[in-house]
Protein backbone atom coordinates (compact mmCIF):
# COMPACT_ATOMS: atom_id res chain seq x y z
CA UNK A 1 0.00 0.00 0.00
CA UNK A 2 2.83 2.16 0.75
CA UNK A 3 4.02 1.71 -2.92
CA UNK A 4 1.19 2.75 -3.90
CA UNK A 5 0.66 6.20 -2.27
CA UNK A 6 4.74 6.56 -2.75
CA UNK A 7 3.78 6.32 -6.86
CA UNK A 8 0.89 8.25 -6.58
CA UNK A 9 2.50 11.17 -5.13
CA UNK A 10 5.27 10.91 -8.15
CA UNK A 11 2.57 10.67 -10.67
CA UNK A 12 1.04 13.89 -9.06
CA UNK A 13 4.28 15.63 -8.74
CA UNK A 14 5.33 14.89 -12.17
CA UNK A 15 2.13 16.79 -13.64
CA UNK A 16 2.77 19.69 -12.26
CA UNK A 17 5.08 21.14 -14.41
CA UNK A 18 2.42 20.73 -16.89
CA UNK A 19 -0.04 22.15 -14.77
CA UNK A 20 1.65 25.60 -14.07
CA UNK A 21 2.87 25.59 -18.32
CA UNK A 22 -1.60 25.27 -18.98
CA UNK A 23 -2.28 28.12 -16.25
CA UNK A 24 -0.25 30.46 -18.48
CA UNK A 25 -3.20 30.24 -21.41
CA UNK A 26 -5.68 30.51 -18.98
CA UNK A 27 -6.88 34.02 -19.23
CA UNK A 28 -7.40 34.57 -15.62
CA UNK A 29 -10.97 33.06 -14.86
CA UNK A 30 -11.12 31.81 -11.58
CA UNK A 31 -11.55 28.48 -10.28
CA UNK A 32 -11.80 29.56 -6.45
CA UNK A 33 -15.61 30.07 -6.69
CA UNK A 34 -17.27 26.61 -5.52
CA UNK A 35 -20.43 25.60 -7.60
CA UNK A 36 -23.74 25.01 -6.05
CA UNK A 37 -26.10 22.83 -6.00
CA UNK A 38 -29.11 23.03 -7.90
CA UNK A 39 -31.33 22.70 -4.57
CA UNK A 40 -28.41 25.31 -3.26
CA UNK A 41 -26.66 21.94 -1.14
CA UNK A 42 -23.06 21.02 -1.66
CA UNK A 43 -21.74 19.46 -4.70
CA UNK A 44 -19.90 15.79 -3.76
CA UNK A 45 -17.47 15.25 -6.67
CA UNK A 46 -15.83 12.03 -5.59
CA UNK A 47 -18.01 9.90 -7.53
CA UNK A 48 -19.03 9.69 -10.85
CA UNK A 49 -22.18 11.30 -11.69
CA UNK A 50 -21.53 13.39 -8.89
CA UNK A 51 -24.20 14.53 -6.56
CA UNK A 52 -25.83 16.79 -4.50
CA UNK A 53 -25.95 16.49 -0.70
CA UNK A 54 -28.62 18.66 1.19
CA UNK A 55 -30.70 18.68 4.41
CA UNK A 56 -34.44 18.85 3.96
CA UNK A 57 -36.69 21.30 6.23
CA UNK A 58 -37.57 18.39 8.40
CA UNK A 59 -33.25 17.18 8.61
CA UNK A 60 -33.73 14.35 6.12
CA UNK A 61 -30.67 14.13 3.69
CA UNK A 62 -31.73 14.31 0.33
CA UNK A 63 -29.62 12.94 -2.32
CA UNK A 64 -29.80 13.75 -5.81
CA UNK A 65 -27.51 13.04 -8.48
CA UNK A 66 -26.30 15.52 -11.26
CA UNK A 67 -25.15 15.43 -14.87
CA UNK A 68 -22.20 16.79 -16.43
CA UNK A 69 -24.13 20.28 -16.11
CA UNK A 70 -25.51 19.73 -12.95
CA UNK A 71 -29.07 18.85 -13.65
CA UNK A 72 -30.85 16.06 -11.52
CA UNK A 73 -30.40 12.43 -13.35
CA UNK A 74 -32.45 9.71 -11.59
CA UNK A 75 -30.40 7.32 -9.87
CA UNK A 76 -29.09 4.04 -11.22
CA UNK A 77 -27.35 1.29 -9.72
CA UNK A 78 -25.83 3.81 -6.90
CA UNK A 79 -26.11 2.70 -3.17
CA UNK A 80 -25.70 4.53 -0.04
CA UNK A 81 -25.46 4.89 3.38
CA UNK A 82 -24.78 7.10 6.01
CA UNK A 83 -23.68 7.85 9.48
CA UNK A 84 -23.81 11.01 11.31
CA UNK A 85 -23.94 12.16 14.23
CA UNK A 86 -22.35 11.59 18.21
CA UNK A 87 -20.20 8.76 17.78
CA UNK A 88 -20.58 7.44 21.05
CA UNK A 89 -24.61 7.35 19.76
CA UNK A 90 -24.45 7.75 16.01
CA UNK A 91 -27.13 7.66 13.48
CA UNK A 92 -27.12 5.05 10.84
CA UNK A 93 -29.21 6.29 7.83
CA UNK A 94 -30.57 4.40 4.68
CA UNK A 95 -31.72 5.85 1.96
CA UNK A 96 -35.41 5.57 -0.12
CA UNK A 97 -35.71 6.69 -3.38
CA UNK A 98 -38.06 9.42 -4.31
CA UNK A 99 -38.53 10.50 -7.94
CA UNK A 100 -35.04 11.16 -8.99
CA UNK A 101 -33.36 11.83 -5.39
CA UNK A 102 -32.78 9.52 -2.47
CA UNK A 103 -34.05 10.88 0.54
CA UNK A 104 -32.45 9.14 4.37
CA UNK A 105 -35.21 7.79 6.67
CA UNK A 106 -34.01 9.29 8.92
CA UNK A 107 -33.81 12.30 10.09
CA UNK A 108 -30.50 14.34 11.16
CA UNK A 109 -29.66 14.68 14.81
CA UNK A 110 -29.87 17.21 17.21
CA UNK A 111 -27.29 19.94 16.79
CA UNK A 112 -26.46 22.68 14.41
CA UNK A 113 -22.70 21.11 13.42
CA UNK A 114 -23.40 17.11 13.08
CA UNK A 115 -20.46 15.41 11.59
CA UNK A 116 -21.21 12.81 8.86
CA UNK A 117 -19.83 10.07 6.70
CA UNK A 118 -21.28 8.89 3.64
CA UNK A 119 -20.51 5.66 1.65
CA UNK A 120 -21.45 5.39 -1.78
CA UNK A 121 -21.19 2.66 -4.23
CA UNK A 122 -21.75 3.90 -7.77
CA UNK A 123 -22.43 -0.04 -8.96
CA UNK A 124 -22.42 -3.24 -6.78
CA UNK A 125 -19.14 -4.16 -7.88
CA UNK A 126 -17.58 -0.70 -7.46
CA UNK A 127 -15.18 0.54 -4.42
CA UNK A 128 -16.95 2.43 -1.72
CA UNK A 129 -16.19 6.05 -1.91
CA UNK A 130 -16.50 7.53 1.96
CA UNK A 131 -16.69 11.46 2.25
CA UNK A 132 -16.39 12.84 5.75
CA UNK A 133 -17.41 16.24 6.32
CA UNK A 134 -19.50 18.37 9.13
CA UNK A 135 -22.69 19.63 8.22
CA UNK A 136 -22.84 22.89 9.32
CA UNK A 137 -26.16 24.06 9.28
CA UNK A 138 -25.38 27.85 9.73
CA UNK A 139 -25.97 30.21 7.44
CA UNK A 140 -23.10 31.87 5.51
CA UNK A 141 -22.31 35.52 6.30
CA UNK A 142 -21.25 36.22 2.24
CA UNK A 143 -23.30 33.64 0.29
CA UNK A 144 -26.84 32.64 0.75
CA UNK A 145 -25.93 28.87 1.46
CA UNK A 146 -25.40 26.90 5.01
CA UNK A 147 -22.27 26.77 5.34
CA UNK A 148 -21.79 23.01 4.26
CA UNK A 149 -23.04 24.03 1.12
CA UNK A 150 -21.04 27.59 1.13
CA UNK A 151 -19.89 28.48 -2.16
CA UNK A 152 -17.25 31.29 -0.81
CA UNK A 153 -13.69 30.76 -1.84
CA UNK A 154 -12.93 31.20 2.10
CA UNK A 155 -12.20 28.47 4.34
CA UNK A 156 -14.16 27.36 7.29
ZN1 LIG B 1 -20.51 31.27 1.79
Amino acid sequence: MKTKIASILFAALSFTPLLHAEEKHDHGHSHEQKEAGPNGGRIITSVDPHFEFVITGDRKIKITFLDEHNKPVAPAAQTLTATGGDRSNPTQFTFTQKGETLLSDQPLPEGQKPPIILRIKTTPDAKTVTERFTVNLADCSECNHKEYACTCAHDH
